[in-house]
């Protein structure tokens, strides 16, 4: 059993598990559609809601009454919120909040076949200006405590559209978690992330790393193949990057995918970002591949069981 680095969080690797039958479910993450039907696709914008963010050539824009066309990312609020802007009163039943938030679609490429493991230099180092941009519009927002940014690959990762996009959820507080960790970090005299990097970077669990960034399969890893990228010098928002930041977090944003998606054969996956506008958080980035779904045991305790061990699945990774 393993122990977080610096939370009251723990897994356990238990390799033998590893043999078990059919114990991953490695479906290709995309499916087919027809791009004739997709509302992510060039020429159908007005299936969805107008953008209020459009990234053409020209520069930074939104929909008008006209959309806007010729784009390489757009994003337009959900038609599906989880949260909005204008939520329903809360119910007086135990204690409930109104839900206020910004939910939004990020479409990240006009290619209805896109893939993020195969998209070039200039596509990935778009992507995370385009998360940096919609993360500092929505965290500027006074009722935003929290802005969510991820992405669900693959229907058995969450995804019901194949298009490949990202999802923003802009809430009202803070998720419990992030508290924890931020608790853990108050009480730390140095940044247990910043340690961390440090650590990480000299042990057999990183995979890559590039002047600002590690990438590394996480000592307490939840599931198999599971890999953080960790800036090493410390940053709390994707606002703290520079450019040459955000160029060398999307160089290890598409080794961590590409290394991914050759090793175990296209897989569905989750991978998110957590941030937070407060000086001593640390900024990080997690990808999750979809191979095991949660049981009964890890509902019971909030342990994971993990089948793989972290030094295995970065020497993999490392050697892909
Ligand atoms: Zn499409
Ligand atoms: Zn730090």
């Amino acid at each position: 059993m393993r122990r977080h680095y610096f939370l009251e969080e723990y897994c356990i690797i238990a390799a033998e598990r590893r043999k078990r039958p059919s114990n991953f479910r490695r479906e290709r993450g995309t499916e087919t559609s027809d791009p004739r039907t997709c509302p992510f696709c060039p020429g159908n914008e007005e299936m969805t809601p107008p953008a209020v963010a459009v990234y053409t050539d020209e520069g930074v824009g939104s929909d008008g009454d006209e959309r806007v066309r010729n784009w390489w990312a757009r994003s337009f609020l959900n038609l599906y919120p989880a949260v909005t802007a204008e939520p329903l009163p809360p119910t007086k039943e135990w204690v409930a909040d109104r839900a206020r938030g910004f939910h939004e679609v990020i479409i990240e490429s006009p290619d209805h076949d896109g893939d993020p493991s195969k998209f070039s230099r200039q596509e990935l180092e778009r992507l995370v200006t385009v998360y940096r941009d919609r993360y500092a519009c929505r965290i500027a927002d006074p009722g935003v405590k929290f802005v969510s940014i991820f992405k669900n690959w693959g229907r058995v990762a969450g995804a019901s559209l194949s298009h490949t996009h990202s999802q923003l959820v802009a809430l009202p507080i803070v998720p419990p978690a992030l508290l924890r960790e931020m608790e853990a970090i108050r009480e730390s005299p140095r940044c247990p992330y910043c340690s961390l990097a440090e650590r990480e970077a000299a042990s057999d669990r990183l995979i890559f790393e590039n002047d600002q960034f590690v990438l590394i399969a996480p000592f307490v890893s939840e599931v198999p193949y599971e890999t953080w990228i960790l800036p090493k010098e410390h940053a709390s928002s994707l606002e703290g990057l520079d450019p040459r930041g955000l160029e060398e977090l999307a160089e290890a944003l598409g080794e961590a995918l590409r290394r991914q998606d050759r090793l175990l054969s296209g897989p569905a996956y989750n991978y998110s970002i957590r941030q937070l506008p407060h000086p001593r958080y640390h900024l990080n980035l997690r990808i999750h591949p979809a191979m095991s779904a949660l049981a009964g045991f890890e509902k019971n305790t909030g342990i994971f069981i993990n089948s793989v061990p972290p030094e295995v699945a970065a020497r993999e990774l490392r050697e892909v």
